[in-house]
Parts: C-alpha cells; sequence; structure tokens
C-alpha cells in the first residue's frame, strides 16, 4: 500500500488546484499517488456532500490516482488536536509516502494554514514508536515521510522551489474541471456566485501557473515552500531546464 507521494488538502479541490500538476508528473514516472481530504468541504457555498464525492472521485481518475482518502474532520472547525492528528498519523503509516504535500502556511481561507501546521505536526510525530496506532485491528509500525512541503495556493507566497508542470498541465486543469459545482459551468446557472465559481478563476489558476513557469524558464509551474533547507549531490542537479 506505499505510495510516493501523498498530497493531502482541508478540502476537496484543495489539492487539484496547489499541485495536481506535480502529482501528474510522478504518476507520468510510473509512481503511486495518493491524496487525502481533511473535511467533506461541508461548508461550501455550492454543491453538497455527496455531489463533492462524486467530483473528488472523477478528479482521482483523472488523476490516476492509487488511493484517495476522507478524514471527515469538522470543516471550517477542525482543531490541531490529538485526534486530528492520530487520523493522520494512521494513513501516513498505512501508505509510508516518502515526500508529504501540505496546504500552504497561511491563505485566504484560514482551514489552509491550520491544515498545514496538521499536517506537520502529524508528520513528525507518525515517527514516533511510542505513539502506537491501529489500521483495521493490526498495530501499525511508525512511519516519518522524509519531506514535507508546503504547495502555493490562493494568496501568493514566494516559493522554495517550482517544480515544471508544463507536460501535466492540461490534465492538471481537467481535474480541476471535475469540481463542477465548485467552479464556472454553464449547468450552474442559479447556483450562488462565489469568488471561485467565476469564469475568470479558472484562467487565473493558468495565469499563476504561467508565472512561476515563467520564472524557471518552463510554460507552467506549480510552487512549494520548504521549511527546511534542500540540499543537492552537486551542482549539476540545478542545471535543469537547460536554457531559462
Ligand atoms: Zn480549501
Amino acid at each position: 500500500m506505499k505510495v510516493n507521494v501523498m498530497a493531502i488538502g482541508a478540502h476537496p479541490d484543495d489539492v487539484e488546484l496547489g499541485c495536481a500538476g506535480t502529482l501528474y508528473n510522478h504518476v507520468r514516472k510510473g509512481q503511486k499517488v495518493a491524496i487525502v481530504d481533511l473535511t467533506e468541504g461541508e461548508l461550501g457555498s455550492r454543491g453538497t456532500i455527496a455531489t463533492r464525492y462524486t467530483e473528488a472521485a472523477a478528479a482521482s481518475a483523472v488523476l490516476q490516482l492509487s488511493y484517495r482518502h476522507n478524514l471527515k474532520m469538522e470543516d471550517g472547525f477542525f482543531e490541531l488536536n490529538r485526534a486530528n492528528i492520530l487520523k493522520i498519523v494512521q494513513i501516513l503509516r498505512l501508505h509510508q509516502p516518502d515526500v508529504v504535500l501540505a496546504n500552504a502556511p497561511s491563505d485566504r481561507h484560514p482551514d489552509h494554514g491550520r491544515a498545514a501546521a496538521l499536517i506537520r505536526d502529524a508528520a513528525f510525530l507518525s515517527g514516533l514508536i511510542k505513539i502506537e496506532t491501529e489500521w483495521e485491528g493490526k498495530p501499525q509500525e511508525p512511519w516519518r515521510p522524509k519531506r514535507v512541503f508546503h504547495y502555493i495556493q490562493d494568496r501568493f507566497l514566494e516559493p522554495s522551489f517550482i517544480v515544471d508542470v508544463s507536460e501535466s498541465m492540461e490534465v492538471k486543469m481537467e481535474s480541476v474541471k471535475c469540481y463542477g459545482t465548485q467552479f464556472f459551468s454553464e449547468s450552474n446557472d442559479g447556483a450562488p456566485v462565489t469568488y471561485i465559481s467565476s469564469e475568470k478563476f479558472l484562467d487565473k489558476i493558468k495565469d499563476r501557473a504561467s508565472l512561476l513557469g515563467k520564472r524557471i524558464g518552463v510554460t507552467y509551474g506549480e510552487g512549494f515552500i520548504s521549511d527546511t533547507n534542500l540540499g543537492i549531490a552537486d551542482l549539476d542537479q540545478l542545471l535543469y531546464p537547460e536554457i531559462a
């Protein structure tokens, strides 16, 4: 059940908006990728819990995910506490990801910053042998991911590094559009108009990716924040892309 990369988001669609291109890069390499949604997005102004599940399943199929879980925390009100940390620890130990991608450390939606802290703490505590958890009645081994990075969401934050997602951008947009009740769609006439449901919002996602891509000399990019310094073996690893 091991995966290479696990992306965790407060709401279904956070991961698609923030880092679906990067996830699909890893899928294209033949790696296993999982998404974990902390809440069911039940406070969303548009759609229902049922439609959000259907939409998330469709997006998972587009991204060819190996697993997707929903931890059913309370949208808008989940806290950094023992119960919620242990829910994440269970999933980390179940799938043993090398890399975890988490919400932005601060953002327009207050859930995102709280999720970032919760995920970061859970990733550390998951490695402690004296924290005991079970999955389907069986005790779990400790597991600490090698890296935790934060994807940039609505508010622009200066990235620590940028991933070239030019080859995955089309699939990313396809996964985002699976959330038909959240974003602009001709069939949603009459639903309340929100910040993210205007036709222009989808264009803005591409604009952001284009801005980040330009910084590294490629068509589209996704930015990530690292809380720690990143090491490299030698300078050759920094020669991508060849002409910037
Ligand atoms: Zn969100």
